[in-house]
């Protein structure tokens, strides 16, 4: 089945490019630049891989983006998660980048977008792997830097296709984002958002009417919202599902608890994603085979989700 799943034709539309962020290459990079890491090798990086929630997550993640410090770095990053793309046969990439991540510790924009876009460029080239980038906000930061963020972007507008929104989401509402996404719509933009992670439904709705998303991130707590699901059907809104990301963080408690499969059979718009796949246990296939092992997905239905993904791209 793994072999069935890897070579099903697939498009990973939500997947952060500091999540594919290997302890190998985390290490190889710390060691490049110099930098004294608090893990004493690869073993102990991946022992402390073990979350209770979001935020446990979030703050290692943090930490390891720490390595990140040149063009280069940002290359090879971007070009280590294409090649898992070419094994894997995912033909599409949508990933997210957090530029605050790294311009709060003080690595120039353009850094960060010239070598994620030069792999990425490459990659279509030398790989035949279509992208659109997708710069995303973290809500975890006032809206007022998201305005800085935006505007520090403008010049490398042809080099991203849309806006996101992400990092810790309990507390920090879609409708606190409404202003800059309306900004960056007004530009062009695609928006999409978190929502529905860890979240109540109400984010689902905001991120829909207030940022006027045309897909959803996550999107898993729609289900307690029958009103809200009947919408997502009948308008068809992709949701971009990360199964084995939502177990390590404990959204459910095991993957027999999923919701990703009643939601395709319903007729939702859903696909299958990796999200943080260096720390959340591997890339699409895996996820895939999570679904099949976890909560017997047949082949048909890894089809439709594959061809979902295919279908719910912006670009
Ligand atoms: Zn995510």
């Amino acid at each position: 089945m793994y072999d069935w799943l890897n070579a099903l034709p697939k498009a990973e539309l939500h997947l952060h490019l500091e999540g594919s962020l290997e302890p190998e290459l985390l290490f190889a990079l710390a060691e490049r630049n110099r930098i004294a890491l608090p893990w004493s090798d690869v073993e102990a990086l991946r022992a402390a891989y073990a979350f209770n929630n979001l935020q446990e997550f979030l703050d290692l993640y943090y930490r390891g983006a720490d390595v990140l410090r040149t063009e280069q770095d940002f290359y090879d990053l971007t070009w280590a998660y294409l090649l898992k793309c070419k094994a894997q046969n995912v033909v599409h990439v949508e990933p997210f980048f957090d530029p605050q991540t790294h311009t709060d510790r003080g690595i120039p924009f353009e850094v960060v977008m010239r070598g994620i876009k030069g792999a990425l460029v490459d990659g279509e080239k030398q790989l035949g792997i279509s992208h659109g980038l997708i710069l995303a906000f973290l809500r975890h930061l006032p809206e007022e830097q998201a305005f800085k963020t935006l505007e520090q972007a403008m010049p490398f507008r042809d080099a991203f296709i849309g806006v996101g929104l992400d990092s810790s989401e309990k507390g920090f509402p879609p409708r606190l984002f409404e202003r800059v996404f309306a900004k960056a719509r007004s530009e062009g933009l695609h928006a999409v958002a978190h929502a529905g992670e860890e979240g109540p439904p109400e984010y689902i709705w905001e991120a829909l009417d207030l940022l006027k998303i045309v897909r959803i991130d996550h999107g898993v707590r729609a289900s307690e919202d029958e009103r809200l699901m009947q919408r997502i059907i009948d308008e068809q809104i992709p949701l971009t599902v990360c199964p084995l990301s939502n177990t390590k963080l404990c959204v459910f408690e095991h993957m027999g608890q999923h919701n990703i499969l009643d939601m395709l059979e319903r007729g939702v718009k859903v696909t299958v994603n990796s999200d943080d796949p260096a720390y959340f246990g591997g890339y699409v296939t895996e996820n895939f085979m999570a679904l099949h092992e976890g909560l017997g997905m047949s082949e048909a239905q890894a089809k439709r989700l594959a061809q979902n993904s295919l279908d719910a791209r912006l670009v």
